[in-house]
């Protein structure tokens, strides 16, 4: 008996049973969404479903897809429940009301990306997988590695050897077995899965496996707790995030559905795309109002959100579409300057990670949204992972010698 009842089609809408399919539809290739027991759940006090008080995304156990917590006292059991600050400065540089940010670089390998290892992990466990293998611009892989080498299991990542060093060195420190692939991450993807066919590993690929978008849902349940139930909104919430292949978007969607669907969440927050013009496929997909998403030939700075083709596209589209949201893209200069404005107020995220606040510039620009509305960004990185990054975001310090007149000299100039 699973602690699911099966998963839907994201494209064509057929049901199948928890046993039936392990990744995507076999009709259309569609990703799957997992359904829980929508009906029991909602019998359920908040009481029975938060009764957990681990801090960390193990405290919503109740409304994940999987028996058991593991790794506690462990970084898996440390995933999640990410702090969120209040940033009254750049709130009132933009002129809004109420602004928060949401800061995953602080999970445990730095990254949003281990909400959906953890989960991951514990299926693997659940289902008796050995071997976990992932593609992976960096930071999914850093967060497999992480997360694996946490409880002792073994991880494969294949990742572009362009990645940016620190992450790449992070998946080695991890003990993970490391596959740089002298081409872009949609090849390295591919690659993936031809190699889980071959070698029968667990695949934990995003916008293929239907497991990872229920780890990320997590973050979403995060801001309803913390947010939406504590701060007493008079309007929706509007949460800012920045998309590559759409993942993240997804799971925070389907993390606000099962909230409305058991009851718990009355109304939906907004939900807004964030990328860079560089790869922006779904952002183009929305102004031309299709869900057709094309391929772009990527080029963008921000690593982790450069994708040629999105592999989870028709689900991020819809988180915008289905919310009042919307998709905004951004240049890499402004996204190097959201680098910067993060930083001033003691958030240092990396160019993705700091992409959705780039956004929400350009959608108050565009009025998409207004100075009354409560806005929610998330920074999904850190920034010392990719210090090029950060240095080009920031500038260079001043060298002298060592000599006091010539630190007078600097303050005047
Ligand atoms: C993976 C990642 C994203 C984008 O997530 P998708 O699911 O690919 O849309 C954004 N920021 C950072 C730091 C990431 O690692
Ligand atoms: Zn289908």
């Amino acid at each position: 008996m699973e602690k699911y009842v099966g998963y839907r089609c994201s494209v064509c809408g057929k049901r199948y049973q928890p046993g039936e399919v392990t990744y995507t539809c076999p009709e259309d290739d569609g990703i799957l969404d997992v359904l829980l027991d929508y009906e029991t759940l909602e019998d359920k006090s908040r009481e029975e479903l938060i009764c957990f008080p681990e801090e960390s995304l193990w405290r919503y156990l109740a409304l994940l897809p999987v028996e058991e917590a593991i790794g506690l006292g462990t970084p898996l059991g440390a995933a999640g429940w990410t702090p969120t600050y209040s940033t009254p400065r750049l709130a009132s540089e933009l002129g809004l009301k109420q602004l928060w940010i949401k800061d995953e670089s602080s999970n445990p390998t730095a990254s949003f990306k281990d909400r959906a290892s953890a989960l991951l992990v514990a299926r693997a466990r659940e289902i008796g997988a050995e071997v976990i293998v992932t593609a992976s611009t960096g930071n999914a892989g850093a967060a497999l590695a992480g997360m694996a080498a946490a409880v002792g299991h073994q991880s494969v990542i294949f990742a572009p050897k362009t990645a940016p060093p620190a992450k790449i060195a992070q998946l080695q420190i991890y003990g993970a077995r490391v596959i740089l692939v002298d081409d872009n991450y949609d090849a390295a993807y591919q690659l993936s899965l031809e190699a889980t066919e071959e070698f029968g590993w667990y695949n934990r690929n995003t916008g293929y496996n239907p497991f990872t978008a229920e780890g990320k849902k997590t973050a979403a349940f995060e801001i309803w707790e913390t947010v939406i139930e504590k701060k007493d909104l008079d309007r929706p919430l509007s949460v800012f995030v920045s998309v590559g292949d759409g993942n993240i978007i997804s799971g925070l969607h389907k993390g606000f559905k099962d909230l409305s669907e058991i009851g718990m969440l009355e109304r939906m927050p907004r939900i807004f795309g964030c990328q860079s013009t560089g790869s922006a496929a779904i952002a183009n997909a929305y102004q031309k109002g299709t869900e057709e998403i094309e391929p772009v030939s990527a080029d963008t700075l921000a690593d982790s959100i450069s994708v040629n083709l999105p592999s989870d596209g028709l689900r991020a589209l819809r988180a915008a579409t289905e919310t009042e949201g919307a998709y905004v893209a951004v240049d890499d200069q402004a996204i190097l300057q959201a680098v910067a404005d993060l930083g001033r107020v003691g958030i240092f995220a990396e160019p993705a990670g700091a992409t959705s606040y780039a956004g929400l510039k350009k959608a108050l620009e565009d009025g998409l949204v207004q100075p009354r509305d409560p806005v929610l960004v998330l920074n999904t990185g850190s920034g010392l992972k990719d210090v090029d990054a950060a240095m080009e975001a920031a500038g260079e310090a001043p060298v002298i010698k060592p000599d006091l007149d010539e630190v007078k000299k600097l303050l005047e100039s």
